[in-house]
């Protein structure tokens, strides 16, 4: 039983209609069960009813007319109490309500399961008896199973539908949607597809020219197959011949009237050759899908991997997707932050993605370099977004697709407004973070993520506190040589002299994967990153740890930082391998100086070897975007649970001011280099528990000195100690709200 609710789970995750699923459900499940009837209803959330979405047998009277209130017969209450409803007659039940055009007083046995999705409840799947008799256990667990296995996919799907009723629509499909704000500012351009979409996000379109459609497509199938021939051949030394004959099969599926036959008719049928090769690989995958026989079923994985290579090749025919024209607002399931690299500065206007979230690094890129980005959208929509006009308001996490005549004038005059406020507090950027009764506190800045980031205006600030290196790893195609890397950190560490400039080791894993790295782990924020990689590759290592110490010959403002550390083994390997690097270069006759020493605390184990740490360091820095992510176990990319990842959480307060503590006993200041510092409310929290400097991203330098002008120091020490004694993160954030707002700064609010 199990067993077949994952098989329809599986066709279903394949589907690319929401119809189509929907009957599927059904109809299987009638198959399996013993049911005399089977119905899905879906939530129509702006009218909060639900409505009849498909049923088995057929009942095409009933169906989309259905609609009960969210609170209304038996529908309504599995969907209110979010249980599962198993009853002999349920005419008997009092949330039973006769709805005359369903005939539903036909039937009496009744189960009813939830099908829920991030906590709410988008649908309900329904099965009936005509005798007075309740379902048995295996069909309640089989249904239920079911439920609990369509939650994500018919989510998919209804944003996938919703949308493309909406762009059928007479007029231009106008839509608003809200995700996750990332970076703030405005912007409108157009949508540019970030990365080769795979098969499952692949759009529908239009075929404009149905003979070179069909013309591009066997010339991608050709291309495949011959990637076949040669891969066997290649293999033919290494592989058994059982083994090879795999191949053979795939080159006779490539080659199948059922394959080039299917997709062909629905190009001519209007399909573009991408959506036809997408159904038509679907439906064979399907066939297989259903095979009880579990080396059959996993066959189909073998036809979507064809199909795959097959989209690549039609891809590489029509690469209009990879140039950038004005205005490109970047959209992708996932974009990644070396796309963001190689797109040209001056021509991208914003960024939006189905998956990231704040802290994502990619959204840390695009606030460094000030382009807005909103994450955490549907990711079937995407896909039909190409091409089409965009609006990203990166404050408010909202963006509008076609904006209308009125919306544009509103997004230009707010656009107006915005510049206005971000003028005013421009002029801020280059004086001191004083507090109202004198105390000055150093403000760095985080940098390493753009090329044009020594600018004359960065000559006012007053130290870099965080270099993130791995940026200028990841925007090649190979590792940078000493040379290469001994330049950039020149230039740098002179731009800056002498001001204190901290530059971070190579710190790659998690989100940011070198582009030319052979490594994939399955849980990359707990894998080999960070120290953890350059201790792996010694070479990489002291590559880097060279160039930086001839960097910082002559000038000696270079502070050198170790990320990820989580032992102490792990920092005197670091500083073993820093002195191996000075004595090498002495012995060759080059000149170098020696740094300051810090370590990143973003592991929470280190928080509990911080006094052992700091007889070997000179000073700390404070990662609060890993440590929050480790410390409240909450993936800092994943948006679904962005709602979770707070640094006003009681245990990040507390971690934060035991390390201060920890780190101040033994005499070493402790920065904070996450974009807690960047946040005006969080910023106070900070400087109220005794943090020595804030470092943070160019574009929050204003408003973080604005917030520091307007407070004394035992102001802040006091929200601190009010802070500390808090149990959670929204009485927090509403303290410091408060505290904003009464110092006349409710601007920088960020509603808890
Ligand atoms: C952090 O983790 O807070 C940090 C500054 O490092 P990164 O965001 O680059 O991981
Ligand atoms: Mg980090």
């Amino acid at each position: 039983m199990i067993t077949s609710s994952r098989q329809i789970a599986n066709e279903v995750n394949y589907t690319t209609h929401l119809e189509e699923a929907l009957s599927l459900v059904v109809k299987r499940s009638c198959s399996v069960m013993d049911a005399d009837a089977c119905f899905v209803y879906i939530h129509d959330t702006q009218n909060d009813r639900f409505i009849l979405m498909a049923a088995d047998p057929v009942m095409s009277e009933a169906t989309g007319k259905v609609e009960p209130g969210c609170n209304e017969g038996l529908v309504g209450w599995v969907a209110l109490h979010e249980e599962v409803i198993n009853l002999p007659n349920a005419a008997d039940h009092p949330g039973f309500r006769d709805i005359s055009n369903s005939g539903n007083g036909f039937f009496h046995g009744f189960l009813g399961v939830p099908i829920v999705y991030h906590g709410h409840t988008i649908g309900v799947l329904v099965a009936q008896k005509i005798k007075k008799c309740s379902f048995s256990n295996d069909d309640a667990a089989f249904f239920t199973t079911l439920a609990f296995q369509l939650g994500e996919a018919i989510h998919s799907l209804l944003a996938k539908w919703d949308l493309s009723r909406r762009l059928n629509e007479p007029l231009p499909g106008r839509m608003l949607i809200y995700g996750i704000p990332c970076a703030p500012g405005l912007s409108m351009g157009n949508i540019v597809l970030s990365q080769p979409a795979d098969l499952q996000s692949t759009p529908d379109r239009i075929a404009q020219d149905i003979e070179s459609e069909v013309q591009a497509f066997r010339a991608a199938v050709m291309a495949a197959k011959n990637e076949l021939y040669a891969g066997k051949k290649r293999m033919r030394a290494n592989l058994a011949d059982e083994t090879l004959s795999l191949f053979d099969g795939y080159i006779m599926m490539v080659e199948s009237d059922r394959f080039i036959n299917g997709a062909v008719t629905r190009i001519r049928n209007g399909q573009w050759a991408r959506g036809a090769l997408r159904d038509t690989i679907f439906e064979m995958a399907a066939v297989f899908e259903k095979m009880d026989d579990p080396y059959l079923a996993a066959r189909s994985e073998d036809i979507r991997n064809i199909g795959r290579q097959v989209l690549v090749h039609l891809q590489q025919a029509s690469p209009e997707s990879r140039t950038y024209p004005n205005q490109s607002i970047l959209a992708g399931v996932e974009v990644s932050v070396s796309e963001i690299s190689i797109v040209p500065r001056d021509r991208l206007a914003g960024v939006v993605s189905v998956k990231g979230s704040a802290l994502s690094h990619t959204a840390i890129i695009c606030r460094a370099l000030g382009i807005p980005a909103v994450m955490g959208l549907t990711d079937l929509v995407i896909g039909n977004f190409e091409g089409c006009n965009l609006s990203v308001d990166g404050s408010q996490g909202l963006v509008c697709v076609n904006p209308s005549a009125v919306d544009i004038d509103e997004f230009r005059q707010r656009v107006e407004e915005e510049q206005a406020v971000a003028s005013q507090l421009e002029t801020l950027r280059h004086l001191p973070a004083q507090t109202l009764d004198g105390m000055q506190i150093p403000i760095h800045v985080n940098l390493g993520v753009g090329s044009d980031e020594l600018s004359v205006n960065a000559k006012g600030y007053e130290g870099v506190g965080l270099y993130r290196t791995e940026y200028f790893f990841i925007a090649r195609n190979t590792l940078p040589t000493e040379d290469e890397q001994y330049r950039l950190y020149r230039d740098l560490l002179k731009f800056f002299a002498p001001k204190p400039v901290t530059v971070r080791t190579l710190d790659t894993g998690g989100d940011k994967n070198l582009p030319f790295s052979t490594i994939a782990e399955t849980n990359p924020f707990l894998g080999r990153r960070g120290i953890r990689f350059t201790l792996d590759h010694t070479g990489i290592f002291l590559t880097q740890l060279r160039a930086l110490l001839r960097a910082n010959a002559g000038i000696g403002n270079l502070q050198i930082l170790f990320p990820m550390i989580s032992r102490i083994h792990e920092i005197d390997a670091a500083i073993s391998l820093l002195d191996r690097a000075y004595a090498d270069l002495a012995a060759e006759g080059h000149a170098a100086a020696k740094p300051h020493i810090g370590a990143m605390i973003e592991v929470p184990s280190a928080v509990y070897v911080i006094s052992e740490l700091a007889t070997r360091v000179d000073f700390f820095s404070i990662g609060t975007n890993d440590l929050t992510h480790f410390l409240l176990a909450v993936d800092r990319s994943n948006p679904s649970v962005q709602g979770f990842n707070d640094n006003l959480h009681p245990a990040v307060v507390h971690v934060v001011a035991d390390i201060i503590q920890k780190a101040h006993r033994q005499n070493k200041p402790v920065g904070v280099c996450g974009e807690m510092a960047g946040d005006p409310a969080s910023a106070l929290l900070l400087l109220g528990l005794g943090v020595d400097w804030l470092s943070m991203s160019p574009s929050s330098l204003p408003r973080i000195k604005w917030t520091i002008r307007n407070f004394t120091m035992q102001q802040v020490r006091g929200l601190a100690g009010k802070a500390l004694e808090i149990d959670n993160e929204t009485d927090t954030q509403q303290l410091l709200n408060f505290a904003l707002k009464a110092a006349g700064l409710g601007v920088l609010v960020r509603e808890a």
